[in-house]
């Protein structure tokens, strides 16, 4: 019989190193970087093409996240849950330098594309920044397709864009076709479709050390903007139970807050659909029934996990004040 995918599943993270990344993944979040200063993302969770994680614990060790989805769909994804790939994508970014300015397409644009791909719609947590660290999101009241193309072209699109001082604790929602850009200083927890399509505006006029910019694909991204997307301001979040936020409610995914006191408890899942877990502070231990019996894991700051559906309800205990980013799928 195949190891059944019913306890909560660990995974190797893959870094990605860009010239705005920096150190933080491992002095603030724990992750194994190597020497380097630019390491810019650490995918968590991720089934995208040759980018797979891959289970660290338990009976499945060595499977990849999209072999678990071919092998045991509805126990992984849920009843119902019509997907050949894991739907999401989790990263944690160290933005040492301000990110590209750029938008995402959403589904219809990213089926054209060769070859195609999901849409990209993202929320962003906010977990660190320095003093005057931006956030990019949305463009200014009444800006028109021309007066963006005439700024970009002058190289001073920024003029267009929305803009505010990000603080700990915010939720920053980005459908698909809002163009944006993160601001050097900021540590932040990303859920986003599972796509890596990204049309880059604007890089501020930047190069790489032998003197060339980054490709840009301006045509692309002026022809992907929403431009309906005025400014987007953080999220306002809405209670939905004990100690648990609402941060965003899309069609994509949900994404809750769940904020524990020192030694307190809770109960995750058992609503047929897979639970992505991210501990941001504390260390939460994670108590699964399995048919191959009662599972325990902790997680600390800077780890995440995934209960899949079959996991049923997961029995949640903090050490210290904890903080958890809980992403599951509407029904
Ligand atoms: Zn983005």
């Amino acid at each position: 019989m195949n190891p059944q995918c019913d306890y909560l599943l660990r995974f190797q993270p893959l870094f990605r190193r860009y010239l705005w990344g920096g150190r933080r993944l491992g002095t603030m979040l724990g992750k194994a970087i190597g020497p380097g200063e630019d390491y810019a993302e650490s995918w968590e969770i991720v089934d995208h093409g040759d980018d797979q994680s891959v289970v660290l614990n338990g009976s499945l060790a060595g499977k990849t996240l999209g072999e678990l989805v071919r092998e045991q769909p509805a126990a992984l994804l849920g009843e119902g849950v019509k997907a050949a790939s894991f739907p999401l994508l989790f990263k944690f970014l160290d933005c040492n330098r301000t990110l590209s300015v750029q938008v995402h397409p959403n589904d219809e644009q990213g089926a054209k594309l060769e070859p195609p791909d999901l849409g990209k719609t993202e929320a962003w947590v906010v977990l660190a920044t320095e003093p005057g660290s931006k956030i990019y999101a949305g463009l200014k009241p009444g800006v028109t397709p021309e007066q963006l193309a005439t700024a970009v072209a002058a190289g001073h699109c920024e003029t267009c864009l929305h803009e505010f001082e990000a603080q700990v604790g915010d939720c920053v929602f980005i459908p698909a076709g809002t163009v944006h850009a993160l601001g050097a200083g900021l540590v932040i927890a990303e859920i986003q479709q599972a796509s890596d399509t990204t049309f880059r505006l604007h890089d501020w006029n930047r190069v790489d050390a032998a003197g060339n910019p980054r490709q840009l694909h301006v045509d692309e991204s002026l022809a992907t903007i929403d431009y309906t997307r005025g400014p987007v301001a953080s999220q306002r979040p809405q209670s939905v139970g004990p100690s648990v936020e609402r941060l965003v409610d899309c069609d994509k995914f949900l994404l809750d807050r769940l904020t524990l006191a020192d030694d307190a408890t809770a109960v995750i899942g058992g609503d047929g659909s897979f639970h992505l877990l991210a501990v941001l502070e504390g260390e939460l231990n994670v108590a699964t029934k399995s048919i191959a019996g009662t599972t325990n894991e902790t997680l600390s700051a800077g780890e995440t996990a995934l209960l899949p559906a079959a996991a049923g309800r997961a029995q949640v205990a903090s050490r210290g004040k904890t903080v958890v980013l809980d992403v599951s799928l509407p029904s």
